[in-house]
């Protein structure tokens, strides 16, 4: 029995409510309604109250209903947001592409991941390289190329990249997820196609395979994955590979793939830099066509740890509200948009995980930031403890100055002024100062 879009509709919600977190589930996605009359398998249409609930499920879960949708029918669909009574369609961005695809093989390439769109910086600047020499000589290099590191640094950016260089020059690129990879064989195999799987991706001038670590335990894709590598290893065919992890660390993996993986080149992305992520946020600013001041792009760099995926929702956001409300988003606005998202993450700050985050942002040890050590960075780093311990607890200058060691509370007294001064002086020291803030608020 085929189930109804409707019905899996259904399902998906149901899934969701696993997924979320019970509040959002409550706030947000309660609130969607399916709409069966507009929703087709490659564009589904859920209704909204407004815009905001819109902007926040299109930021934060577009992606993974479409792929809880894609699961089911094996089509990833745009999702559509309605908002009621409106004729506003907020689109995913699969929209993008004007034709959703249907999904046959691989997904479909988002074009704004492209090189043009991509912040070069230091945390990056390794993969991005190696990235660029594989677009153009794909297949000669670096094969495969494996890019690791944490969520929303941009691996999948860089591998679309890849990809829409490839396509534009009538390559043959897939993309796929290990979901999508293991669907496509499950399905080519009860239909008694397997050649055509095999032809398809065995054949294809560049392969990108995303998140490649949910591998892990599923022999029989494993299988199926490694003669497709030797395949298009063979015949010099790029293959781009990403993972949270650097494959030795990648458990559940047989050891020949892990070893394959190894052959070509083994890169990682770290969290980037300030100044990198500034100008991610201004680039983003610009694909969304809004602007904001300096002083904003700087807050908002300053909201976001190291996800960058973040970056957009909240752009999103703040334009929505001040579209909805008519006015022009400056700081104190940005501020009370922001604060619940903030405060949703805050519960009580203690000194002692204010003690924890500095010693490691500044690497030092929690126990010298105590004693009595007199070196410039060790004193660097529990002014700034004291600083921040003073501004976001209720502890009192002679508790703190028990805590850290001092003398009485007029070194406590002394420390703040210092750190006050440093801030009024040093646009940067503030910018970290801010960050550290928004960090501690963020862990507990
Ligand atoms: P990952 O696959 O590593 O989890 P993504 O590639 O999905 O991360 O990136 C998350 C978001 O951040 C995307 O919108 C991407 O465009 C953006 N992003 C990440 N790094 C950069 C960068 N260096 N320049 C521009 N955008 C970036
Ligand atoms: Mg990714």
């Amino acid at each position: 029995m085929e189930n109804s879009l409707g019905n899996i509709a259904e399902l998906v919600i149901k899934e969701l409510e696993k997924k979320v977190r019970p509040i959002d589930f409550k706030r947000y996605i309660m609130q969607l309604t399916y709409n069966e009359a507009l929703s087709k398998p490659h564009s589904v249409v859920f209704e909204t109250p407004n815009a905001l609930i819109a902007n926040w499920v299109q930021s934060k879960y577009a992606e993974l209903i479409a792929t809880l949708f894609e699961m089911k029918t094996n089509i990833k669909p745009a999702i559509l947001f309605r908002i009621s009574d409106d004729e506003v369609l907020l689109t995913s961005f699969m929209e993008v592409s004007k034709s959703p695809k249907i999904a046959t093989i691989g997904s479909p390439l988002n074009p704004l991941y492209t090189f043009e769109n991509f912040i070069v910086g230091g945390s990056n600047e390794f993969a991005y390289r190696a990235s660029i020499m594989a677009s153009k000589k794909p297949g000669a290099v670096y094969n495969p190329l494996f890019i690791h590191g944490g969520v929303g640094l941009g691996k999948t950016h860089l591998m679309h990249a890849v990809g829409n260089v490839l396509k534009d020059h009538g390559k043959e690129v897939i993309y796929t997820s290990v979901e999508n990879f293991l669907n496509d064989f499950s399905r080519y195999l009860r239909i008694g196609e397997m050649e055509q799987f095999k032809n398809k991706y065995r054949k294809c001038d560049l392969l990108l395979i995303d998140d490649v670590q949910f591998l892990s335990g599923k022999v029989k894709v494993q299988e199926e994955f490694f003669h497709t590598f030797e395949a298009l290893k063979n015949e010099n065919r790029q293959i781009i590979i990403t993972s949270d992890q650097h494959p030795k660390k990648i458990a559940g993996i047989e050891k020949r793939l892990i070893s394959r993986f190894e052959w070509g080149l083994v890169t990682d992305i770290q969290p980037p830099e300030l100044d990198t992520k500034l100008e991610i946020i201004k680039k983003k600013c610009e694909i969304n066509r809004v602007s904001f001041s300096n002083d904003i792009i700087q807050y908002i760099a300053t909201i976001i740890e190291n996800n960058t995926r973040e970056i957009e929702g909240i752009i999103t956001k703040l334009n929505a509200y001040s579209q909805l409300m008519g006015i022009e988003v400056d700081l104190e606005f940005a501020r009370g948009v922001m604060k619940n998202q903030i405060e949703e993450k805050k519960t009580e700050i203690t000194i002692d995980s204010i003690l924890e985050l500095v010693a490691k942002e500044l690497n030092v040890k929690q126990s010298e930031m105590r004693s009595n050590n007199r070196t410039v960075p060790v004193v660097h780093a529990r002014r700034i403890a004291i600083y921040l311990s003073r501004t976001l607890t209720p502890n009192s200058m002679p508790q703190l100055a028990s805590y850290f060691g001092l003398k009485d509370h007029t070194a406590v007294s002394h420390t703040m002024k210092k750190i006050k001064d440093m801030i009024d002086k040093d646009n940067d020291f503030k910018l970290k100062i801010d960050e550290l803030i928004n960090r501690v608020s963020a862990c507990r």
